[in-house]
Parts: structure tokens; sequence; C-alpha cells
């Protein structure tokens, strides 16, 4: 499926992430790379929530369907631009088409009554506090901070939180720099979603890269940062220059070996890469870093094979792999989306065609519409397992199913039978204490539980081995030695 990258689209856009004519004399090359020619520039032109009935090709669908539409994205964030509507997207396969999926509201994102309650407040034209009043419960309900995001991962510095930054485990702190708490898209599946629905409670951001800076010079023991948001790459490449050029410039820094960027522009919007205006500076920031002897890693989001399929994806691919970054990927299993092995298999293979290392298959998280894209613990890991089967040994660089729970991130290694009962072998890849890492404990064979909290320890015992210790360091009785 490889769409021609023509806009022909014809809908009235709306702007909401202006094109700066902004350009870098440091960072500009002067010459494009010849390739550029081969794509015109394109605007870029994002539809909301209030705009869903402008986009022409929704005309498709049902009045029911429309109305589902409006009533979830009520709740839940919803935002998509004209290239994933025009590029990504097989109407002829709506609703199925796992693109729309990805980007779309579906009805059944929301549990019976939460949908029921904001449908009856929409038809009766209720008055906005008494809707806004039964979104913000709704939204309560859903778990918007999986993973004691705001108690236990906020670092201090002088004895003050740090805003924007969360530092859960000891080699690498996660920062979210203000610019970039937004997304090209918005997944629908998305676990930060309590960041995109403008409650300022449920944001976590910072805009000071100095305080990031000073943060990563008093702890010599981090080696990695991950810039993250929303996405980091909505950014223009003069807000990225601020917070990543002094790692490859500032001595205090010289420990910080790893940049990672979280980014899901290459399937929502590769021309940031190609035809953007500071396209060129941003490759030309990422390969200074390269030549200061850092290693910059894209951890691109790619939920389904699809995505890399335009032309305008792989020339961005291309161009990025130019600067010396690594490509790794990264999605969770997701029902209605990839929830069988072939299309994993695919998304692999097409990965290692194009120079990109599979890295991570994560289960879907404890949080927003869950009860949508949920698949059990048990059918993950076996669709895993039949995935991996099918790439050759360059694919199978994937870390298979992985949970990002409070403890710390846990992988289904496998289910098998021990002394006659059927366990799921489990070990962490990271966690709050890094001597929790790799070493493997059991769980009792559940074939419906979907995350750790469900599943209870086997051979009889009360407790997983770690349980106690993380408990006396979330009552702040040990100290979270990650840290
Ligand atoms: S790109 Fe990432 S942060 Fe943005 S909506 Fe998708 S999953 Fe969420």
């Amino acid at each position: 499926m490889n769409r021609p990258f023509t806009a022909s689209d014809k809908e009235e856009y709306f702007s909401v992430i202006p094109i700066s004519e902004w350009s870098s004399q440091k960072y500009s090359s002067g010459q494009r790379d010849p390739a550029w020619g081969r794509f015109s520039q394109d605007r870029f032109r994002v539809f909301t929530a209030r705009q869903l009935e402008s986009i022409s090709q929704i005309q498709r669908l049902s009045p029911e369907q429309r109305f589902s539409m409006k009533v979830v994205s009520s709740v839940l964030p919803f935002r998509v631009n004209h290239y994933v509507i025009s590029h990504l997207i097989d109407w002829d396969n709506v609703p199925d088409d796992p693109m729309f999926q990805l980007t779309f509201p579906q009805p059944d994102m929301l549990a019976t009554e939460h949908f029921d309650r904001i449908a009856d407040l929409l038809k009766r034209d209720a008055p906005k506090t008494e809707l806004d009043a039964a979104v913000t419960e709704i939204r309560d309900d859903l778990n918007p901070h999986p993973a004691g995001q705001q108690e236990l991962n906020v670092p201090k510095l002088d004895g003050e939180p740090v805003e924007g930054m969360q530092h859960k485990y000891r080699e690498i702190v996660l920062f979210f720099p203000s610019q970039g708490q937004t997304c090209h898209s918005y997944c629908s599946f998305c676990f930060r979603w309590a960041q995109f629905v403008g409650d300022k409670d449920l944001r976590f951001a910072s805009n000071e890269a100095k305080t990031l800076h000073n943060y990563l010079a008093v702890h010599p023991r981090v080696t990695d940062i991950l810039l993250t948001g929303g996405d980091p790459m909505v950014m223009k490449t003069r807000n990225l220059i601020d917070y990543l050029e002094p790692m490859g410039e500032d001595p205090r820094l010289e420990h910080v070996k790893n940049i990672r960027i979280g980014t899901k522009s290459l399937t929502f919007w590769p021309h940031r890469y190609v035809t953007d205006p500071d396209a060129d500076d941003l490759l030309r920031l990422l390969e200074s870093l390269v030549e200061a002897g850092k290693h910059v890693a894209i951890m691109a989001h790619f939920n389904h094979w699809q995505e890399m399929e335009t032309d305008i994806a792989r020339e961005a691919i291309r161009r990025l792999r130019d600067t010396g970054a690594i490509i790794r990927s990264q999605s969770p299993l997701l029902a209605h989306i990839n929830d069988n092995p072939e299309t994993w298999a695919r998304s692999w293979r097409t990965q290692v065609q194009l120079g990109i290392v599979p890295y991570y298959m994560f289960v879907e998280r404890d949080t927003g519409a869950r009860c949508y894209f949920e698949v059990p613990l048990a059918k993950t890991w076996d669709i895993y397992r039949r995935a991996v089967q099918k790439v050759s040994g360059l694919g199978r660089t994937v870390r298979g199913p992985s949970m990002s729970t409070e403890p710390g991130k846990v992988e289904v290694q496998g289910v098998t039978e021990i002394q006659g009962e059927k366990v799921f072998v489990l070990r962490f890849i990271q966690g709050r204490n890094p001597d929790w890492v790799q070493r493997p404990f059991f769980a009792r064979f559940d074939e419906k539980a979907t995350w750790l909290s469900q599943l209870k320890p086997a051979f009889g015992k009360s407790k997983f081995f770690y349980e106690d210790e993380y408990q006396a360091m979330k009552e702040g009785r040990v100290a979270i030695r990650s840290v």
C-alpha cells in the first residue's frame, strides 16, 4: 500500500502549528539534499474534536457513528492531520482500517455507563458546566496518571521538585519540554492522554532547559536522557537546540552519553525531516551531537507496517539515518490495530529492511481507553512468540511484552509448567531497585489477566519478591534506590 505523496485535499483545514520561517545560521547547511526536490512542501493542517464534521471522508459514516465520535472525543483527546487522513487511512476499509482505529474515536473506547452519560448530556444540549463536570468525573475514573508518575517519579534539585522531569531508573532521566506536549496527531490508545485534555493538573512539563542541565550535571550516574512528550519533534529546531546543544558542548554533561528522543513524527508528519522549513537544521543538530560522540537514538513509535509505506516516510527515515542517529521502534500490542503475529512480523521485517532496530513490544497500559485496546497477557505473549518465529535474527532484537508498572518494567518471558503448576515467567527489565533487574519470578497463570496488578504469585506464595521493599519505598521508609 504505497500511497502517492501528493496533497489533493479539498477540505477546509485548520492550521494549529504555524510553520516558522526561522532558520539557524549555525545549523543551516545552505545546501538542500538533492532528494528534497522530489517532495513538495506541505502546510501542516490539523483537525480537532470541534472540526470532526468538516472532515469530508467522515461523511461516509452514518449519523450514529459520527455522533459516537462526538461523545468519545468529549472525554478523550482527538487530533488528526491531513497527511494521516489522506495518505495513511484506507477509507475503503473503515472502520476496520488500523490507521483509522489508531486516530479516530470509536464508541467502545468508553465504558457503556460513561458513554451513555455523555450521550444523554449531548442529546439534551445540557449546559456546558454540567457536561464539563461529567467529563471531569469520567476522566478521573480512567486512571490519568498510571504507574505513580506524579507521586514517585518527580525528582528534586536543591530540595525543590523539578517540574517536567521524571527520574524513575538510575541511568535515565525523562524530560517533558513544554513546547513538545502535543503531537502531530493523537493516538486513540495514548497512555499520556491526560496531558492533552487541557487540564493543567494532569500535565507535567518544563520549559527550563537550564534546570534540566543543572540536574543532569549533579547526577553523574545518569547516562541517558529521553526527551519525550507529547512528541518533542513538534518543536521548532530552535527550541530543540536549547535543550540538546549543551549535551554535546557542556563538559558537565560529559557523562550523558545517550540522547533518546521519543517520537511518532515518522508516522504522523514525516515532513518534519524532509520539507519543513527547519528540517535541514534539525538534521544538522542531530549530526552535531553524533559528531560530539553522543549516541542519538530516535525512539520511533510504529504501531503498524502501514505507517512506513509512504514515500515521504521512507525518505524521512533515510535522512534521519544519514545523520548517524539510530532509529529504534516500539509499540504496544493493541486490539483492533495489531493483535496478530502477521502484522508484527511484517512490521519488523519492514523496519529491518529500512535500517530500523525493532526494540520494544509493550503491553497496553492501565489508563484511558484501555478497555478497548487491552489484550490478555497470555495472548499477547503468544502473538509475540509466533511473530518472532516469522522473522530472521535481525528482527529478533525486540523485547517482548513489557509492562511499565509502578515497581518497574516487567517483561512476560513466557508461559510454562513447573511442578504441575502453570505459571507466567516474568522478569524486571528495569526496577526501582536496580538489584531487581533480571531476576526471574513467577505468577500463577491467568488466561484473562491483562496487567501485573491482576497476577498472583505462584507456588502458594503470598507476595512477589519485591513487594515489601517497594511498599517501604512508597511510604518513604527506604530510599528509592534507582535514583
Ligand atoms: S504520539 Fe505518543 S504521546 Fe502522542 S498521542 Fe501518540 S502515543 Fe500519545
